[in-house]
């Protein structure tokens, strides 16, 4: 008797779309771990385009950056007495995330200093 393998797609919910291609997912060397998938023409398509690069999109005129005058904030917030970045943020209601990019540019460019580490990390003027 014969017999016929059929290929469907694993991503249809239906389970019985066709599979046009099995796409694997390696850094190069294919094992018999290497995963794969059995995808139909519009999987195919649709995981094609997770791949495709995508450039960084330019800020649109007139759209205004979250803190604009952060680092004018943030240099006005210190003062001599070294200062812990986190009473930084907090004075100025400004994430921690930004305040310490803020802080690290303005010690790059030598208008702030630093002293201690991680949790002893203080900035001051
Ligand atoms: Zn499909």
């Amino acid at each position: 008797m014969a017999k016929k393998t059929i290929l469907v797609c694993d991503w249809c919910p239906s389970g019985n779309e066709h599979a046009v291609a099995t796409l694997a997912l390696t850094n190069g060397r294919v094992t018999k771990d290497t995963p794969t998938l059995d995808l139909c023409k519009p999987h195919v398509k649709k995981l094609h385009r997770l791949f495709k690069a995508r450039k960084s999109r330019e800020p649109k005129s007139g759209e205004r950056k979250k803190w604009p005058d952060a680092e004018k904030r943030v240099f006005a917030a210190l003062t001599n007495e070294p200062t812990a970045p986190i009473v930084i943020s907090r004075k100025l209601k400004m994430s921690q995330f930004i305040t310490a990019k803020v802080l690290r540019n303005l010690l790059a460019d030598k208008k702030i200093k630093k002293t201690g580490n991680r949790r002893s990390l203080r900035y001051s003027r």
